[in-house]
């Protein structure tokens, strides 16, 4: 069976053994004569399904007691109005960090429902660094401060969160979340697409602590209130039950491979080796300032931006797919979520190096 690296910044890879699981299941799912996708979301096994789900969730991110875990649709993006609808309602104030193109969406969507102030941006530096935020600079009376923890496509993340009092701390943690150990109780809110580090395209997770619940404006759809969703169990409508049985499926990989701080291991590693080399080879360049490089999506660049064709077409070539960089930042970018493994950061820097030789 032929399968790739893939770099992919998402939809991205999904570990093997999960896919394996799920096609040995696929038409038969724990002896009921059907598959996870033609089952009642009501019924036993896919309550059984939802529930483990959730308690590994749990699990692996130390989730309090105090908050609600959701599971629901319509991704991050529809997180970037959900969040005004339910929390931009007390002040009607918010202050947002702006480090990228998914922070300037969810900037764009809020100022729809209040007032928005950014407190702090790097775009006069193209995204290349996190900008320091400390307390002061919190405006007191805001409903809550939103960041985002990991920017996918500019290559930065917070290295640390940013303590922001009894304002609560909302996080878009679309491409990080499972990536490393996190204290959950600094965060009001989080929310994160699957399609990064949790399982298929359809989900979007949000961790929610209790007392954000229920403060949704009159008018806000049933759909879009969160308390709809924590009331019900995530079962007020139809889920999606084939992403979320994945993605208990991952869950359980993850915690096999020694939980979050197994894996928080491994994508140090993985990220370690490929920054070392791209800083040593003196012929590709990360234009990410170092204290605010992500473990999970890294750009490159080439100086002769003519190779950037050649490098990603002779790498797919060698099973290295979806190397091209985002078209705001050129060159290239290696999206190395959970699922990538080792040998396949490895691999890349083998042909990192080969192509070095034959183009410096
Ligand atoms: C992918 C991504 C999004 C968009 O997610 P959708 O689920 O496609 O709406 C938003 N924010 C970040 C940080 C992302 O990486």
């Amino acid at each position: 069976m032929k399968r790739v690296y893939n770099f992919s910044a998402g939809p991205s890879m999904l570990p093997l053994p999960v896919l394996e699981k799920a096609q040995q299941e696929l038409p038969n799912y724990n002896d009921s004569g059907m598959s996870v996708m033609e089952m009642s979301h009501r019924s036993g096994l896919f309550t059984d399904i939802i529930t483990q789900a959730e308690q590994l969730l749990r699990d692996l991110m130390n989730i309090p007691d105090n908050y609600k875990v959701i599971f629901m649709q319509g991704g991050a993006s529809q997180q970037f109005a959900m969040v005004p609808m339910n929390l931009l309602t007390k002040s009607g104030k918010a202050d947002f960090v702006n480090t990228g193109s998914w922070s300037k969406k969810a900037i764009k969507e809020a100022e729809k429902f209040g007032q928005v102030r950014v407190i702090a941006s790097s775009e006069d530096e193209n995204f290349t660094y996190i900008p320091k935020i400390d307390r002061s600079m919190i405006d007191p009376e805001a409903d809550y401060v939103h960041i985002t923890t990991n920017n996918t496509i500019e290559g930065t993340t917070f290295r640390d969160i940013p303590d922001t009092g009894d304002v609560p701390l909302v996080v878009d943690m679309s491409s990080n979340i499972l990536s490393e150990q996190m204290d959950i109780s600094k965060f009001g809110l989080i929310y994160a697409g699957a399609q990064k580090n949790i399982g298929p395209a359809g989900l979007t997770v949000v961790i929610i602590r209790e007392d954000l619940i229920g403060q949704a404006t009159e008018t806000c759809p049933t759909m879009l209130d969160y308390k709809t969703h924590s009331e019900s169990g995530s079962l007020h409508n139809t889920p999606p039950t084939f992403s979320i049985y994945m993605a208990k499926l991952v869950f359980e990989w993850l915690k096999e491979l020694g939980g979050l701080k197994g894996m928080e291991e491994i994508n140090q590693e993985k990220a370690r080796i490929l920054y070392e080399y791209i800083d040593e080879s003196d012929f590709y360049l990360s234009p990410v300032k170092e204290d605010s490089r992500s473990i999970m999506n890294i750009p490159f660049v080439i100086p002769d931006r003519d190779l950037d064709g050649l490098f990603v077409r002779q790498a797919q070539a060698r099973g290295l797919e979806t190397l091209k960089g985002h078209r705001s930042v050129g060159g290239m970018r290696a999206s190395i979520y959970n699922a990538m493994p080792l040998e396949g950061v490895q691999e890349l820097i083998n042909f990192m190096k080969e192509f070095r030789s034959e183009h410096k």
